[in-house]
């Protein structure tokens, strides 16, 4: 019987899709009680029925959260406390990428600023209500989804989408050094391209997928739950020596030589550097 996280409460936000699903289900079967917070209320009831059904057991539950909206998070971290009792353990992992999100001369305000209401600010407020909760369980761990763009330029023009994870990292580090002697522990998880609707709805051509796996060394996009067991990682006690840092899932890319052409290894195929 798994048990990485028996006894846990965990909140997770986007939970009705890509990564916040296969984290809210792998955190689920590992023993933690999930909140799943999702603004699309269908996709995020459909976890929660899943998640009881295989379990036999209402060990999740839905809120409908729109992360941008204080109350909204407030709320969900409510239900937590009032539901299971405690809250340990938040993944602050939705996140947008704007289809209209390009470069500094072309990108729109509306589209920036709702970029960084959503993956900025939403994730502040995943931290500012989660950092009381916490301290009331007696520590924990936070998850800040950032991007392996963060760390690394992406030539497709997502200026916003750049920006707003790079703000990630930087709020992560911080909060991780201000919260550390209280034990709880922050760290943005950093992935590489991963095969979720966000990704595959940007990438929309067999031409534009090949494209962007000429950087990923190896040779393919990741999988959603191949997050979720990294975010298990940074949830776990098995990581109580891990905080502030920059946690690169990404098989490989930001590791990885890009020559101008524009690819990472020997093979004559060239395309422009690009990322989410
Ligand atoms: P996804 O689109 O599959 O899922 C995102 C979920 O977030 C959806 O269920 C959506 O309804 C929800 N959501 C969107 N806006 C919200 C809001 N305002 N409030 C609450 N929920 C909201 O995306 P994904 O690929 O699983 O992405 C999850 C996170 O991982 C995002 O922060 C994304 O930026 C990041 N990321 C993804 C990739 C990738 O290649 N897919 C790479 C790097 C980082």
């Amino acid at each position: 019987m798994p048990n990485r996280l028996t006894n846990k409460v965990a909140l997770i936000t986007g939970a009705g899709s890509g990564i916040g699903l296969e984290t809210s289900l792998l955190f689920a079967h590992e023993g933690a009680r999930v909140v799943c917070a999702d603004v699309n209320q269908d996709a995020g009831t459909a976890v929660v029925k899943r998640i009881n059904e295989e379990l036999k057991s209402e060990v999740a539950v839905f809120v409908k959260v729109d992360v941008s909206r204080e109350s909204d998070v407030k709320e969900a971290v409510r239900v937590a406390e009032e539901r299971f009792g405690k809250l340990h353990i938040v993944f602050n992992n939705a996140g947008i990428m704007h289809p209209s999100d390009d470069n500094a001369e072309t990108t729109d305000e509306k589209v920036w600023d709702l970029t960084m209401n959503i993956n900025v600010k939403g994730v502040w407020f995943g931290c500012k209500h989660a950092i009381p909760a916490i301290r009331r369980a007696g520590g924990g761990s936070v998850i800040n989804t950032a991007s392996f763009v963060a760390v690394r330029g992406a030539a497709t023009p997502q200026l916003a989408y750049t920006t707003s994870k790079g703000a990630v990292l930087a709020m992560t580090r911080e909060l991780a050094v201000i919260h550390a002697r209280e034990n709880i522990r922050f760290n943005a998880l950093c992935p590489g391209p991963i095969r979720t609707p966000l990704l595959m709805n940007f990438l929309n051509t067999e031409e534009k997928k090949q494209r962007r796996l000429v950087h990923v060394p190896v040779g393919r996009f990741g999988e959603a739950i191949e997050q979720a067991y990294a975010a298990l990682f940074l949830a776990s006690d098995e990581s109580t020596f891990i905080t502030g840092t920059d946690f690169l899932v990404d098989g490989g890319l930001s590791a990885a030589y890009v020559t101008p052409e524009g690819s990472t290894t020997t093979h004559s195929v060239h395309g422009n550097y690009s990322g989410v």
